[in-house]
């Protein structure tokens, strides 16, 4: 996004009227959009908050891509090394198990008796796993999370 887009903004409050996050969490997407302007934001655990549902940006009446520049903003502080370390976690557990969330003991006898084998990833291929480890490499991911 340009940043000539986000200093349309108005300040009217239609993005975090509308964000369903903002309702349960600290995040005020109209602040995120107001401080990303004037100082480096990449430590606001707030940015974290964020769905991704896109209401914000389907109703801002200047057409910013509100979501678009949370994503931006969360792929640079990344870049700078600040995840959240819940999120630092998961990313271990995918370079590790090639799942996020991998299916444990429990879910997985769930599975068998409602008639669902493993799902088609490195549950049901563990031989894959060497090759999701190498694109994580390639890409520079498990440096990022290190
Ligand atoms: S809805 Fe758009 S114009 Fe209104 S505060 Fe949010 S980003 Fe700014
Ligand atoms: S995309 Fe994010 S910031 Fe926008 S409304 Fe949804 S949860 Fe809120």
């Amino acid at each position: 996004m340009k940043s000539s887009e986000i200093l349309t903004c108005f300040q009217c409050g239609t993005c975090t009227g509308s964000c369903p996050s903002g309702r349960y969490t600290s995040l005020n997407v109209r602040r995120i959009v107001k401080d990303s302007v004037k100082k480096d934001i990449s430590g606001e655990p707030d940015l974290w908050m964020c769905t991704t549902c896109y209401n914000c940006q389907e109703r801002c009446p200047r057409s910013i891509k509100v979501t678009d520049a949370i994503l931006q903003l969360r792929s640079e502080a990344v870049k700078k090394g600040r995840i959240l370390p819940a999120h630092r976690k998961v990313c271990r557990f995918l370079i590790k198990t090639g799942h996020a969330i991998p299916i444990d003991d429990v879910h997985s006898a769930i599975r068998k008796k409602i008639g669902l084998g493993a799902p088609e990833t490195v549950h049901k291929y563990p031989e894959a796993l060497k090759e999701v480890k190498k694109i994580l490499k390639s890409t520079g991911f498990d440096e990022l999370v290190k």
